[in-house]
This record gives structure tokens, C-alpha cells and sequence, in this order.
């Protein structure tokens, strides 16, 4: 077999794969100059509000400004300890520093995901609340993650900017916290053409403080109420969205074919642990943002896939929460996620790929483990 290419992500396919459905909607939308907080805003919020089953959805600038939004809205701020999993990007810690909270991380799992004994271990007086993050298209078990925050008394702020659509005993990803949140950023699960976000609940003052604050802290009369920011998603790209969301269920099955795949070839490597295969069990429903591999000579695996075509990424720069120094973490040893971070490796999961790519990409890590 020859070398082919076979990217990590297909940025343009964003765009292709509705393309002339894309070009019509958004000339639509530029021919109405709707652009700010117009109905297909309005649409979108409401197509995801059923797909999710929550009462409220709020369109915001990014996956960021939803956490940031969504933390003030439910009280977390000067004082309070805020536990979330290490294994996550900066921007689930930032939102909570940026609150004036503590972000505390804790150890993640066999599965990736926010490890529930360590949560129990991290509770201090200050603890405020859990940030559980939905990684990689995965929900955790959150009746256990519930069970802790009762007991404790904590809320529930999920982040779940990888995971629309992904749920845990059939309740989607985004809705058991007291708020949810997603990120639209082109690579992600759903993606527009540049940043966006939601933030979602089904609590009705938190929903009515969203609502304000993302909008300067106008009610719907115009008259400034609270204090508020500016961040709202784009007309435009929840125009796009929509588009997109009209395929996605498809698009989440054919990841979850992806991943079944990679699973039936790679299986018997045993200097691999693959993630949690797709599961029909009524637990997880995984919707693969991310096909997550723990490696053995990981680097030197990415370098050899790298020379025959194929992309891969180590997540989040390879460096978890607490590896972080510059930003304040000090003294903090979480041994396991230390050692999946030296193993963590990602393979091309997107829909762009054909199952072809996917048996090169498997015929590729096979060479490179026969002789170890
Ligand atoms: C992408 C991501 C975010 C941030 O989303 P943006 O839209 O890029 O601001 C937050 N948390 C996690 C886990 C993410 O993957």
C-alpha cells in the first residue's frame, strides 16, 4: 500500500460536505442583514433545546464565555473551590479562575474521564462545586458524580463542549448540572465556521440571568437590569448550525462506526488501550469527539505515523491542568494522569474519513508494534 494522507482533521470538509445548502442559508441570512440576535439564533436555540431535552439554551460567543456565564449564573465566585478532572483543556480552569473561584484538579480514570474517588478526596469547607467534563464525546457516570454533590452539598456545572449528544441511562450530556455547556469550534463534534457556544439549564432564574447576561444585562424591553457582557452567538453561524445539526445524528453514527472499527483492528495490540468501544448497553451512548488512544512509545508511534501520511494529536498540548506551573499549580502529583499523559495519543476521528483510511491508519500502528 502506497503512503496516503490521512490529516488528523479536515478543515475545509466543515464546508463541503453541505455546501451548496450552506451558501444558500447564509446568503439568506446577509440578504435579510439579520445578524445579531435574529430568528435563526432564536431556531437554533430551540432545535437544540429538544435535542438535548433542556428548558433553556443561550447561544454565546464560544465554549469558553458559556462556562465563564455559566459559573457567575449559578453563584460561583470569590472563595469557592471549584473540583474538575486535570485531564481537560485550559479553558474549563481559566473559566473558573476568571470567576475568582479555585480550580482543583483531580486524577482521571481507566476511561479518561473525572475519576469519582479523587473528587471525594479533593472536598474541602471552600468546595463549591464539580465541573465534570463530558471528555472526548463521552458523559460520565454522573449518578455517582451526583450522589458525591448531594452528599456534600455541591452543584453540578458540566462542561460539555465535547459531548452534544452523548449521554449516560439516556439523559444527554449538558443537562444533569445545574448548568451545561458546548463549544462549536470548527473541530468540534458540531462545528461553524469560526467560534461559538451554548450554555444551557433548566433552572428558571439561572436561565433568566443567562439570558441578561449575555446580552449587556438587557431585559427583552432593552432596559439594562444587571450588569452583563457581551457574548452572543452569531446569527450567521446558528444559521449554519442549524444546517449542520439536521445531519447530525448521522454524523454521530458514523463516528460511532469509526470507532468500532478502529476498535476491531486495533484490539488485539497489546501495547494499546483503546477507549471505551461503542456500547449499546444503555449506559454511555458516546458520540466520539475524540478517538483517544494510551500508547506504548508513544512518540516515537506519532513520528512513525507522521512519515507514512497520518495525523494524530496529543490532546490539550499534552500537558494537564496541574502540569501547569506557570499558572499557579504547584505541589500537586496526580501519578495516573501523569502516566496516561506520556501514553495519550488521538487518531483521526472525523467524518471525512472513509473506512479505507481507517484499515490504513490500523495497518500502519500493526507495523509498527509486530516486532516490539
Ligand atoms: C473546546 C473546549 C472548551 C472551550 O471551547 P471554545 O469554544 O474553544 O472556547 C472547553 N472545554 C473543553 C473540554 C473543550 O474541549
Amino acid at each position: 500500500m502506497k503512503i496516503r494522507s490521512v490529516p488528523f482533521f479536515n478543515y475545509p470538509w466543515v464546508y463541503e460536505q453541505h455546501e451548496e445548502e450552506i451558501k444558500s442559508v447564509m446568503q439568506d441570512v446577509l440578504k435579510r442583514g439579520a445578524f445579531i440576535l435574529q430568528k435563526d439564533l432564536e431556531e437554533f436555540e430551540n432545535s437544540i433545546s429538544k435535542f438535548i431535552d433542556a428548558k433553556y439554551v443561550l447561544g454565546v460567543a464560544d465554549g469558553t464565555n458559556a462556562l465563564n456565564l455559566g459559573l457567575i449564573s449559578a453563584g460561583i465566585g470569590r472563595g469557592d473551590e471549584v473540583i474538575l478532572p486535570s485531564h481537560t483543556y485550559i479553558a474549563s480552569a481559566a473559566s473558573i479562575h476568571y470567576v475568582g473561584a479555585t480550580p482543583v484538579p483531580v486524577e482521571c480514570g481507566e476511561d479518561h474521564m473525572l475519576d469519582v474517588d479523587s473528587i471525594k478526596k479533593a472536598i474541602t469547607k471552600h468546595t463549591k462545586a464539580i465541573m465534570p467534563v463530558q471528555l472526548n464525546g463521552r458523559t460520565c457516570n454522573m449518578h455517582k458524580i451526583q450522589a458525591i454533590a448531594d452528599e456534600a452539598d455541591l452543584l453540578i456545572i458540566e462542561d460539555a463542549a465535547q459531548a452534544l449528544g452523548s449521554k449516560f441511562k439516556g439523559k444527554s450530556a449538558g443537562t444533569f448540572g445545574v448548568v451545561g455547556t458546548f463549544s462549536f469550534y470548527p473541530a468540534k463534534v458540531l462545528g461553524c465556521f469560526g467560534d461559538g457556544g451554548a450554555v444551557v439549564t433548566n433552572d428558571n432564574t439561572i436561565g433568566d440571568k443567562l439570558a441578561l447576561l449575555r446580552d449587556h444585562g438587557r431585559n427583552a424591553k432593552g432596559d439594562v437590569v444587571a450588569w452583563g457582557t457581551n457574548s452572543r452567538l452569531d446569527n450567521l453561524q446558528a444559521a449554519v448550525l442549524s444546517v449542520k445539526l439536521k445531519y447530525y445524528i448521522h454524523d454521530i453514527n458514523r463516528r460511532r462506526e469509526l470507532a468500532a472499527l478502529y476498535d476491531s483492528y486495533l484490539k488485539e495490540i497489546r501495547q494499546l488501550r483503546l477507549p471505551p468501544p461503542p456500547s449499546n448497553d444503555c449506559e454511555h451512548f458516546d458520540v466520539y469527539q475524540n478517538y483517544e488512544l494510551v500508547a506504548d512509545q508513544r512518540d516515537e508511534l506519532k513520528s512513525y505515523l507522521a512519515e507514512h501520511g497520518v495525523g494524530t494529536l496529543i490532546q490539550f498540548g499534552g500537558k494537564a491542568i496541574h502540569q501547569h506551573t506557570e499558572l499557579g499549580f504547584r505541589d500537586i502529583r496526580l501519578p495516573v494522569t501523569e502516566r496516561m499523559y506520556e501514553r495519550f495519543l488521538m487518531l483521526p476521528m472525523n467524518t471525512s474519513l472513509t473506512n479505507s483510511d481507517v484499515e490504513y491508519v490500523c495497518e500502519k500502528l500493526c507495523n509498527f508494534y509486530k516486532n516490539k
